[in-house]
């Protein structure tokens, strides 16, 4: 038995056998031709190329009717390629003057353009290797006449374990027979961990050894919670496992059963339960798992996998359809958070010492009202089409707040002199993500329609512990009686100067703080869908008066590790 510890990127326990799923190795051998033989080696060039065209049109197509556009324009890149007449006429040059066969030199090519890429000091271009990677292995493929290893061939349910695996691979995947992944790279937001959670399947990811030490058919118990991998389990270990499968499933069932119900205390205190989406598509799994609305759509996402910026129609497009399909449950846009870890290179943003505490959110927004104020059009554009609101991220203080406000208003008054309807009345809150903010928070509330925590980066600067960072990561403690206090003041300064209060940091979507944010009175809980039923489970069970108590006591100890086994006891006496 091998215990193996990675990332936690999907919840959830799967028991079954491993699959490796590898990129297959392709044996070229560098094959002398003859002059008479270049005409044939062109035209099978070209038809490899063609024929790579027609599969990845094909795969397009189909993600696109799957999971929508956006997911399928990933493949626009990769058409690109194919179109490149540098790529293709030194392919051609190089297979006239050495003779050799037109797979030999193709790869050759390939491994040059992916070597200057993987080198040149670019996010956007390093990624594009993973690109050139995808295609050129599909034109060797075909140059070979070879049949494509692929998910979709799968026989039987199995754990795919792979180094790691590209949109193609999780696009051409037989859905039903993948029961979790598990991959040596990758983190928390990486495509595979979102593919996971959106099949609902546990996966676990950064292992770093998955692929050396799992061969194929090893029995797996993958743990999508805790980011374990036991490899052929001993008995005791399974026996273990299953019975935490049953329950599981036992449990998930109870939560179910009520997702479509109000959460609302024994006691008759209603608090609203929303969801958080980075991509519009995200919203059948809201609706599905009883989201009452959107707390927190992160809109960075769409920046990303693109070499342009997005424009004013485009942002319109996806929040008018987010706002028409939650109503009549409301919607909160984040404007964009870029910066920190979430890094673009449209925007030529130099490199940084300390990222987290740089050029980063609402601060290159205000630097750049021209990109901010094409999102800030296009949400209000939306807003006359259903409940929409939106928030600024990492405000530190009230005049940035208000220099915020001043280019809605702007962009406000542009509307109204071109006749374009929007919601004047539009609800413009601020995330409480900076201590400053935090600790100002009486202020900002004078000045805000509403607040949301946003725990994530709360944490990382009060705590002085970068969030991404694995060195650091038992430093990062939501229970830390400063964390909490600051929670508390928050709250309390809100609701002083009659504003909603909620929290959409992952400390929302996480059982065992929800009966203390309850007690403490928090407004609502915006997470992750799949954790929604889970939470309204537990919302259902309790009095408010019976959570404030539970409060009163966790704000009374003096350590997060206090904090936490207090807690745990308390939702295990709810949840059995
Ligand atoms: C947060 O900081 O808590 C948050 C919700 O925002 P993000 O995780 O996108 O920084
Ligand atoms: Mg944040």
């Amino acid at each position: 038995m091998l215990k193996l510890k990675g990332i936690a990127a999907a919840p959830g326990i799967t028991i079954g056998p491993a699959y490796r799923f590898g990129k297959e190795e392709f044996d070229i051998v560098r094959e002398q031709i003859k002059p008479e033989d270049i005409p044939l080696q062109i035209q099978l060039f070209e038809e490899a190329l063609i024929q790579t065209r027609r599969e990845i049109l094909e795969l397009q197509k189909r993600i696109s009717f799957d999971m929508g556009q956006e997911e399928a324009q990933i493949f626009d890149a990769h058409l690109l390629v194919l179109e490149d007449r540098m790529l293709i006429e030194e392919v051609i040059s190089r297979l006239k003057k050495e003779m050799v066969g037109v797979a030999f030199i193709f790869s050759e090519v390939l491994k040059k353009y992916i070597e200057v890429f993987s080198k040149i000091e670019d996010d956007y271009l390093k990624e594009r290797t993973a690109d050139l990677n995808d295609v050129g292995r599909r034109v060797l493929r075909n140059l070979l006449g070879k049949k494509q290893k692929s998910l979709a061939d799968l026989q039987e349910k199995v754990i795919v374990v792979a180094h790691d695996l590209s949109p193609s691979d999780t696009a051409a995947m037989h859905k039903q027979l993948v029961s979790a992944f598990v991959t040596d790279i990758g983190g928390k937001t990486s495509h595979t961990a979102i593919m996971a959670k959106s099949l609902e399947i546990p996966a676990v990811v950064g292992l770093e050894m998955a692929t050396t030490r799992i061969k194929n058919n090893d029995l797996l118990i993958v743990d999508g919670t805790m980011g374990t991998v036991t490899v052929n389990p001993d008995e005791e270990t399974l026996t273990f496992y299953r019975q935490e499968e049953q329950k599981l499933k036992g449990i998930s069932e109870k939560f179910l059963a009520v997702k479509d119900l109000p959460a609302v205390t024994v006691d008759g205190k209603t608090v609203e339960v929303s969801a958080n989406i980075e991509l519009p598509e995200d919203i059948s799994s809201v609706k599905l798992h009883g989201g009452q609305g959107i707390g927190l759509y992160r809109t960075e996402f769409f920046y990303m996998n693109r070499k342009d910026l997005p424009t004013e129609e485009e942002h319109f497009q996806a929040y008018k359809y987010v706002a028409e399909q939650m109503n009549p449950y409301g919607v909160v846009i984040r404007t964009i958070d870029l910066g920190g870890d979430k890094f673009l290179s449209q925007f030529d943003i130099p490199k940084e010492m300390q990222p987290f505490l740089g050029w980063r959110a609402i601060r290159f927004c205000l630097a750049r009202p021209d990109v901010f104020k094409v999102q800030l059009r296009a949400i209000l554009r939306a807003s006359a089409f259903g409940k929409l609101k939106l928030m600024y991220p990492m405000i530190s203080g009230i005049e940035e707040l208000n220099q915020a406000n001043s280019i809605l208003k702007e962009c406000k008054e542009e509307l109204r002199n071109e006749g374009t309807a929007f919601n004047d009345a539009i609800e413009v809150g601020v995330m409480i993500e900076v201590p400053s903010a935090a600790i100002t928070a009486d202020l900002l509330a004078k000045e805000a329609d509403f607040f949301s925590i946003g725990t994530n980066d709360l944490i990382q600067y009060s705590l002085a512990v970068d969030r991404t960072n694995e060195k650091v990561a038992y430093l990062y403690e939501p229970a830390h009686p400063a964390v909490l206090r600051m929670i508390k003041n928050i709250i309390e300064a809100g609701h002083a100067n009659n504003i909603w209060v909620g929290m959409c940091g992952e400390m929302a979507s996480d059982a065992t703080f929800s009966l203390m944010l309850l007690g403490l009175g928090l407004d609502g809980f915006s997470l992750n869908s799949l954790a929604i039923p889970q939470l309204k489970y537990i919302i259902r069970s309790v009095t408010l008066e019976e959570s404030k108590k539970i409060a009163k006591e966790a704000l009374s100890l003096s350590t997060a590790k206090a904090v936490e086994s207090f807690m745990e006891q308390k939702i295990k006496e709810i949840l059995g």
